[in-house]
């Protein structure tokens, strides 16, 4: 995924045919600047420690367009919530996910990526993007 600056964003905006407002734009920088997994709710408690004031409903209803822009990544879900990262901050890599004690371990594998560049091309998928996520048991859990 692509680094996408503000500027960026206002052009995405604008090809949506979507209305620029200082609201968007100071959620996308606000976003871009967030470090780790987030869910929606950790994501609007973060900003507003930030001082950044944006509603919970104005975050959700932007949810779409922060990924359809290449703002954020789906990460991963557990069985009550999906977490996203801002895709800026990192290469692109997929999850490894414990369900019984909410670890999460990031890798990327060339292989796997490439695996999947070809199914599309198999199906003649456009992929916009990809969440891979592995869940189960980690190693420390089954002990
Ligand atoms: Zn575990
Ligand atoms: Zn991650």
């Amino acid at each position: 995924m692509p680094k996408k600056k503000n500027g960026h964003f206002s052009d995405f905006l604008k090809r949506k045919s979507l209305r620029v407002t200082g609201e968007r734009l100071r959620l996308f920088e606000g976003v871009s600047r967030q470090r780790g997994h987030f869910n929606v709710d950790g994501l609007v408690r973060r900003l507003h420690e930030q001082g950044l004031r944006v509603s919970r409903d104005m975050v959700y209803r932007n949810l779409p367009v922060l990924l359809e822009a290449g703002v954020i990544e789906q990460s991963f879900k557990t069985n009550r919530d999906t977490f996203y990262e801002a895709a800026a901050r990192k290469k692109h890599h997929d999850h490894l996910y414990c369900r019984t004690c909410n670890r999460v371990v990031e890798f990327s594998d060339p292989v796997i990526e490439e695996l999947q560049k070809k199914i599309a091309e198999r199906f003649d998928f456009k992929v916009e993007f990809h969440c891979h996520q592995l869940v189960g048991v980690c190693k420390k859990c089954r002990k």
